[in-house]
C-alpha cells in the first residue's frame, strides 16, 4: 500500500484572512481523508459565519488598491502565482492525489490546467476595452467602461480542487475584484495550499481569503453580507438551485455551473477508432467524475459492435487502483455515497433490461484500501427509463443504445433537463455543423472528447446554468458595464 504523509509535502492546513493563516474562533475541526484508503490526513478549521464576514471583511478593504492597480501589476501577480504553481506541480500534484484520489498523472495535468487559467486571466486582464459610442446629441458624449465588482465569493467542487478555483479566481482578481474562497470539504487542502503560493507570490493580504468549513454556514453569510456582490459556485444543481434562491435576497449576480449528463454520439460514418479514443477521454477522466463526462452513449446501429468492442477493448486496458500508482488510470470514487449511487445506477438499469459487457461491480483493489474502486463498466441496452439516463452517475460507467437515423439521435440527445456538454462522432462536414447547431448545449465536443481549455468560453444552458468560464466571454462575467453620458455644455 502507498501511504503518503502529509507532513512530507509541507501543507498549511489553517485557513487565509487578511493575510493570516487562522482557525476556527472555536478552536474546531474537521477531518480530511484519503478517499483510497479512508485514513484521515489532516485536521482543518471548522468556519462558520462569524469567520467568513472576518474574511468578507478583509477582502472589502482589499478592493479599493487593488482594483485601482494597472491591469499589468494584477497580471503578474497573477502570472507569478500560475509560475510558482508550476514550480511546486509535484507536491500540489501529490496532496491533490492523496486527498481527491484520482491517478497522479491527472494531477500533474490538473496543476498545469490551473495554473493555465491565471496565465490566461492575466493576459486578458489588459484587453477589459471599454466604448465610445455615438452620441444622439452634438453636445453630448457617451463612454463605456468596464469596471470590477467588488468581493466575489467563489464557492468550488472536490472533483477539480485547484482547477476549478483558479477559472475562477483568475479572471475574477485580473478584473479587479477581490475574492473569498469556499472550497468542497472534501478537498480543502489543495485551495489552502493555493492560498500559500499566492501569499508567497505576493499578493496584499486581504485580495485572496480561503475559508474552509460548513458549507450552510458560509453559504448564508457569504448571501448575506452586502459587500459580497458576486458568486460563482460550480457543483450540484440541486446546491445551484439553493444558491439562487438566497441570491434573490440581495439580488447578487451569479456564475453557476451546474451538473451535466453528456449526450456521446457515434454516427455511421465516424472513424470509430477517434470515436473510441474520444469516449475513453470523456468517460474515464477522473474517474468519471467530470461534470463534462459522457453519460449516455448513442451509436448508429450499423456501428454499434463494432464500437462497443473497440470501447470494452480499451477500457480492458484500464488499471484501477490507487492514485500514487504511476501506471493506474482509475482511482477512487471520491467516497461511500459516490459508491452507492454508481451501484445503483447500474442495478437498476440491469432491472430494466440492460446487460453488462465489461465491468460492473467494484473492483478488487486489495489489502489496507477502502471499497471505492468501481470497475470500468459498459452496459449495452440502455433505455429512457433508467435512472442512469436521466441522472448524473459520476463514475465510470459507459451506457449504450443504438439509434437508426440523424433526427432520432439528436432527440435523444436533447431529451435531458441538462444542458452542458455533449459529444459526437461524423467525417460528413455538413452533418458536423447541422448536428452541432442543433444540440442544446453550451459546450459541443465535435470529434473531441476533450474540449475544455483556457481560451475557450465553457458553461452550460438549461439546468445547467449560466455563465461562462474561459475565453474572452469570462470578463463579462467579473466586470460591471457603466455609461456615463458626458454633457459638454452648450446648446
Ligand atoms: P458535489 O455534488 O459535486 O459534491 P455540491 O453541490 O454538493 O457538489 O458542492 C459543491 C460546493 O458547494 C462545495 O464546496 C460544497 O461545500 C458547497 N455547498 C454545498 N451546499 C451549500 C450551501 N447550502 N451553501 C453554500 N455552499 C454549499
Amino acid at each position: 500500500m502507498m501511504n503518503i504523509d502529509l507532513s512530507e509535502l509541507d501543507i498549511e492546513s489553517r485557513n487565509l484572512v487578511a493575510g493570516q493563516w487562522i482557525g476556527a474562533a472555536d478552536g474546531r475541526t474537521f477531518a480530511v481523508a484519503d478517499p483510497a484508503t479512508d485514513r484521515e490526513i489532516a485536521q482543518v478549521p471548522l468556519c462558520g459565519a462569524a469567520e467568513t464576514r472576518q474574511a468578507v471583511e478583509a477582502a472589502a478593504r482589499a478592493w479599493p488598491d487593488w482594483r485601482s492597480r494597472t491591469a499589468a501589476e494584477r497580471g503578474s501577480l497573477l502570472a507569478a502565482l500560475a509560475d510558482l504553481m508550476m514550480r511546486h506541480r509535484e507536491r500540489l500534484a501529490r496532496l491533490m492525489t492523496l486527498e481527491q484520489g484520482k491517478p497522479i498523472t491527472e494531477s500533474r495535468g490538473e496543476i498545469a490546467y490551473a495554473a493555465s487559467f491565471l496565465d490566461w486571466a492575466a493576459e486578458e486582464g489588459r484587453r477589459l476595452y471599454g466604448e465610445t459610442i455615438p452620441a444622439s446629441h452634438r453636445q453630448k458624449r457617451i463612454l463605456v467602461l468596464r469596471q470590477s465588482i467588488g468581493v466575489v465569493a467563489a464557492i468550488t467542487p472536490w472533483n477539480f480542487p485547484s482547477a476549478m478555483i483558479t477559472r475562477k479566481l483568475g479572471p475574477a482578481l485580473a478584473c479587479g475584484n477581490t475574492c473569498v474562497v469556499k472550497p468542497a470539504e472534501q478537498t480543502p487542502l489543495s485551495a489552502l495550499a493555493l492560498g500559500d503560493l499566492a501569499m508567497q507570490a505576493g499578493f496584499p493580504p486581504g485580495v485572496i481569503n480561503v475559508i474552509t468549513g460548513d458549507p450552510h454556514a458560509i453559504g448564508r453569510e457569504i448571501f448575506g453580507n452586502t459587500a459580497v456582490r458576486k458568486v460563482s459556485f460550480t457543483g450540484s444543481t440541486e446546491v445551484g438551485r439553493i444558491l439562487m434562491r438566497q441570491a434573490a435576497d440581495h439580488v447578487v449576480r451569479l456564475s453557476l455551473e451546474l451538473g451535466g449528463h453528456a449526450p456521446f454520439i457515434v454516427f455511421e460514418d465516424a472513424d470509430i477508432d477517434a470515436a473510441v479514443a474520444g469516449a475513453m477521454a470523456s468517460k474515464f477522466r477522473n474517474s468519471g467524475q467530470t461534470c463534462v463526462c459522457a453519460n449516455r452513449f448513442f451509436v448508429h446501429e450499423s456501428a454499434y459492435e463494432k464500437f462497443a468492442a473497440g470501447l470494452a477493448r480499451a477500457m480492458a486496458s484500464l488499471r484501477v487502483g490507487c492514485g500514487f500508482d504511476e501506471n493506474v488510470q482509475i482511482g477512487p470514487l471520491i467516497d461511500d455515497d459516490a459508491v452507492a449511487k454508481v451501484t445503483s445506477h447500474v442495478s437498476d438499469a440491469l432491472a430494466h433490461g440492460a446487460t453488462v459487457r465489461t465491468g460492473g461491480d467494484l473492483a478488487a483493489a486489495g489489502p489496507g484500501y477502502a471499497k471505492r474502486f468501481f470497475a470500468p463498466t459498459l452496459i449495452d441496452g440502455l433505455t429512457a427509463d433508467m435512472r442512469i439516463c436521466r441522472e448524473e452517475t459520476f463514475g465510470p460507467v459507459a451506457p449504450l443504445r443504438a439509434f437508426t437515423g440523424e433526427e432520432e439521435a439528436i432527440a435523444l440527445a436533447n431529451d435531458s433537463p441538462y444542458g452542458l456538454a455533449a459529444y459526437f462522432y461524423t467525417r460528413d462536414a455538413s452533418r458536423l455543423m447541422r448536428v452541432a447547431e442543433a444540440l442544446e448545449y453550451g459546450i459541443v465536443g465535435a470529434n473531441d472528447g476533450m474540449p475544455s481549455t483556457a481560451q475557450a468560453p465553457f458553461g452550460g444552458v438549461k439546468q445547467s446554468g449560466f455563465g461562462r468560464e474561459g475565453g474572452r466571454h469570462v470578463m463579462h462575467e467579473y466586470s460591471n458595464v457603466k455609461y456615463v453620458s458626458w454633457g459638454l455644455g452648450g446648446a
